[in-house]
């Protein structure tokens, strides 16, 4: 949420959001907040999905007040770049959930990139401690490799040991939270005109357009008018997390709204309105997304891109990663970047384009899978970012040419120059460095200049053939290559590999 500069200040509770990889225990965590600190016949009147819920920490000792900490309950890192993509700057404090039995996973660095774009402070919740297999100071040096230092690696990050099983920790994660916040100084004015983010929203058959928002600024009352870019209406009914009826709205509270006009988007901003016509004025169409193009240097490498996903939170969080590939030798250029499943005007404009179609959560449809077939257009689906970013890497690499590298072995000094005949010549000479060996390349130097080049026929000592011979040693070598060599020339002894070519 916002922070407010403004003079007429209340304080306000913080906004929570909990992120990680699957399976790390993000539900199971926010379920024993709910369970310790929402009162068991409130929390059985749960009818109804909010998108967040707010929980009442009592007042430690020398405190006079109890805090409230407002959580969003929609685990999942789309949901939460997609607000973030439409402008909304939800949530002040960010929980990293990370197993510590499993540590770090391709969805945790995924939460620890939304958690640095989003710029709010984060708090490691060390989760299913209770495990044998948890193992703490495996995941702290895990975390480190990903530029999160946490506060017993000499860092600033607070890491609290939790159990969402046996709710060990769980106290001591509200508290930080509490503190982490304090910092922040969170405040709103309540004197302003109401005014936050939409956090959910869904078409209910009975109820009709249905919205869920938080307030950041203001009180929300029932009867205000309000609008978002792409939705108006009028507040009929206002609910809490709990389903109860309520007439105003707290900032920092989440609510249920009944009384849009149609269904607003996730992460917009609201306002209210003195009336229909003002709030009219605030309905905007959704604008294109615009595309950064670059100017490619002629003769660079590029690989085209065609990104399809399943929401726009998806489509921002992968172009963002993207980025962060090295793009020194392949510049990567993206195309198009739209949400939807795969269709035939991406395999058109992949054909055009010379382009590599991403899907990321979403299906192809058959005609742009028959035409992608036909023309040879790979299109490549994947269900994690992590997942996405390393196959690009892959295509990268694989349009890069191969790189030779020279491994030099030694030197020798040519002592007197017996024959030469063609591309032929044989000369003999002592090692002076290194080693030599049959069969590797040679160049012939004279002083700075190259002056002869060619490959190493036989090899000799003795008038014996030899495979191979140290310094000190005096040979006979056969030389087949351009050039002409002559006493006292020095000849380096060298290899030469083919590698695969390195981003
Ligand atoms: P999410 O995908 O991150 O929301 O993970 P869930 O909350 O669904 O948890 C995944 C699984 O881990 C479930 O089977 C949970 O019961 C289990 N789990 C979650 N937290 C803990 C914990 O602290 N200890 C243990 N032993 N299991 C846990």
């Amino acid at each position: 949420m916002r922070k407010d500069k403004s003079q007429n200040l209340i304080k306000r509770p913080p906004v929570v959001v909990v992120l990680g990889h699957i399976d790390h225990g993000k539900t199971s965590l926010l379920d024993a907040i709910r369970k310790t600190r929402v009162a068991e016949k409130e929390s059985g009147g749960i009818t109804q999905h909010v998108g967040a819920y707010q929980i009442t920490v009592p007042a430690a000792k020398r405190e006079k007040d109890e805090k409230k900490v407002t959580f969003l309950d929609t685990p999942g890192h789309e949901a939460f770049s997609q607000m973030r993509s439409r402008g909304a700057k939800v949530a002040d404090v960010a929980v990293l959930v990370v197993a510590a039995d499993e540590g770090i996973k391709p969805q945790t660095k995924e939460a620890i990139l939304h958690i640095k774009k989003a710029e709010i402070p984060l708090i490691v919740a060390l989760n299913k401690i209770d495990k044998p297999e948890a193992n703490p100071e495996r995941v702290k040096s895990e975390l480190q490799k990903e530029g999160i230092l946490v506060e017993d690696f000499g860092g600033k990050v607070p890491l609290v040991k939790t159990s969402a099983k046996t709710g060990q920790g769980i106290n001591e994660l509200l508290e930080m939270i509490l503190l982490v916040a304090e910092m922040e100084s969170l405040k709103a004015d309540t004197s302003k005109p109401a005014e936050g983010v939409i956090i959910e929203s869904y078409m209910d058959s009975q109820r009709g357009p249905m919205a869920s928002l938080l307030v950041e600024q203001g009180i929300l009352k029932t009867g205000d008018v309000l609008a978002t870019p792409s939705g108006l209406g009028k507040i009929k009914i206002l609910e809490d997390f709990l389903g109860e009826k309520i007439e105003q709205v707290f900032p920092a509270q989440p609510a249920l709204v009944i009384g849009f006009e149609d269904v607003p988007r996730v992460g917009e901003n609201f306002k209210t309105f003195s009336d229909f016509e003002e709030a009219k004025k605030y309905l905007k169409p959704e604008e294109k997304r615009v595309l950064e193009v670059l100017d490619i240097e002629e003769g660079m490498k590029v690989l085209n891109l065609i990104l399809k996903a399943d929401v726009v939170g998806s489509l921002e969080a992968i172009e963002e990663i993207l980025k962060s590939l090295p793009q020194e030798k392949v510049i990567l250029r993206i195309l198009t970047s739209d949400v939807g499943e795969v269709n035939e005007n991406d395999v058109q404009l992949a054909k055009s384009g010379k382009g590599l179609i991403l899907g990321f959560r979403v299906k192809t449809n058959t005609i742009a899978k028959n035409l992608a077939q036909r023309d040879k257009i790979r299109i490549l689906n994947f269900e994690i970012i992590y997942d996405l970013v390393e196959g690009v890497r892959k295509f990268m690499e694989k349009i890069l040419e191969p790189e030779t590298v020279r491994n030099d072995l030694g030197k020798l000094k040519v002592l007197v120059h017996f024959w030469a005949e063609k591309n032929r010549q044989i000369v003999g000479g002592r090692v002076i460095e290194g080693m030599v060996k049959k069969g590797t390349l040679i160049e012939a130097l004279r002083g700075e200049e190259t002056i002869a080049k060619g490959r190493m026929v036989n090899l000799q000592r003795n008038k014996k053939d030899i495979e191979k011979a140290a310094k000190g040693e005096e040979v006979g070598i056969l030389f087949e290559g351009s050039g002409k060599i002559a006493e006292g020339d020095i000849l380096v002894i060298y290899t030469q590999e083919r590698q695969k070519g390195v981003l």
